[in-house]
């Protein structure tokens, strides 16, 4: 998490649907309900909190996921005997409860397995949930990007990701190169939008503004984070989190000039363990070592051909001063708002170490 992070002003939606989920869950919890008791005339407040969402709901559950309509998950859920549904319901509390694990102290009890309900309860749980995300949030969710009910036109993914993009964007042009704010990489065409806590084994969280990160899709790739967990059995204090634990300017790149190598460090002993795991998560040690390789072999590929230019033309080789003169204009031409803008201020401060501008001498021929 090189660059800030805030959430676009839509989240109004993705939080208001979240409630949406939490409330049906409770709903279908209720001792009092049975499968045969969903139907549009019980979808009424307080278990829906307007007829424009109650609306939009009974349309949802109609919908087809895998052969089975999401009613048909919902049943299931209904019909589960009271001591499950009272489990499922515990369960939703503390997961809906995700920020108090960075505000509250000591935070309350994070579960860490899903709840003790059958296989089948659970995977019907899982799939409604998940639809949220899936069907509603690409077609659109009832609401407004502040949380006010709307029949239609109401945020959906792709403006999501349009908000999100809008406001991270490091130069407002719209032609200029993104950057994801995680590895500080080329953000890409299409970004993805990593779940944080992982979406198969929370999906209350499949459309949780706090959970939601679009990021570069080798980030969010499986070899990369993917569904990998961001806490310690429980316990998130040694994990940095997108909104609530951001790392500011706490993550440092040092590099090794033997091996060509950087390591993601912190500035601060006290930081070290989240850096470490968040360095772990993203591999990005190893990722910004492939960049900084691969800048170090075009740099010396440009003096090469620099080189090659003079001998063809008969003119003077290159000195050692021109070298160090070239290496700053590359410093100093930098631009903060470019992919890769801190590996490549640290390629440059590698390059142009004393021992370093000796062996660039070298490679050039510029000595024999
Ligand atoms: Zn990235």
């Amino acid at each position: 998490m090189l660059k800030p992070i805030n959430q676009p002003l839509c989240c109004g939606a993705l939080n208001a649907c979240r409630n949406l989920q939490v409330k049906l869950t409770h709903w279908l919890c209720d001792p009092a309900i049975g499968a045969g008791d969903i139907n549009v005339n019980n979808l009424t407040s307080p278990h829906v909190p307007s007829q424009i969402e109650a609306n939009w709901l009974w349309d949802f559950l109609q919908k087809i996921d895998a052969g089975k309509t999401l009613l048909e998950r919902a049943q299931t859920i209904a019909d589960m005997p009271v001591t499950d549904k009272q489990q499922l319901s515990n369960w939703i509390i503390s997961v809906s409860n995700l920020a108090s694990q960075f505000q509250q102290l000591p935070p309350p009890i994070w579960p860490i397995t899903r709840p003790a309900i059958p296989d089948r309860a659970w995977e019907a749980f899982k799939e409604l949930m998940l639809a949220f995300y899936k069907k509603a949030f690409r077609s659109g969710l009832p609401y407004l990007a502040d949380g006010t009910p709307v029949a239609t036109g109401g945020v959906n993914y792709a403006q999501f990701v349009d908000a999100f993009r809008n406001a991270h964007r490091l130069k407002p042009d719209p032609n200029a190169r993104e950057v994801c704010v995680v590895c500080g990489g080329p953000l890409g065409q299409t970004p993805e939008v990593d779940h944080w806590i992982a979406e198969s084994a929370y999906p209350l969280l499949s459309v949780c503004a706090d959970n939601l990160l679009p990021s570069c899709g080798d980030c969010n790739s499986t070899s990369n984070k993917g569904p990998k967990p961001v806490h310690s059995d429980g316990t998130f204090t040694d994990w940095f989190h997108p909104y609530f634990c951001h790392p500011n300017d706490s993550i440092r790149l040092v590099y090794d000039l033997q091996t060509h190598s950087i390591t993601a460090t912190a500035t601060s002993p006290s930081e070290m363990v989240k850096v470490n795991n968040l360095d772990k998560l993203f591999n990005l040690s190893e990722r910004w070592t492939r960049e900084f390789k691969a800048e170090y072999s075009r740099q010396q590929e440009v003096l090469l051909k620099r080189e090659r230019r003079r001998i063809n033309n008969s003119q003077a080789r290159h000195t050692q001063a021109e070298v160090l003169a070239h290496l700053q204009n590359v410093q100093d031409d930098l631009l903060q708002n470019e992919p890769h803008f801190e590996v490549h201020s640290v390629l440059c401060s590698a390059m142009l170490e004393k021992s370093r501008l000796a062996a660039w001498q070298t490679e050039l021929g510029l000595v024999s």
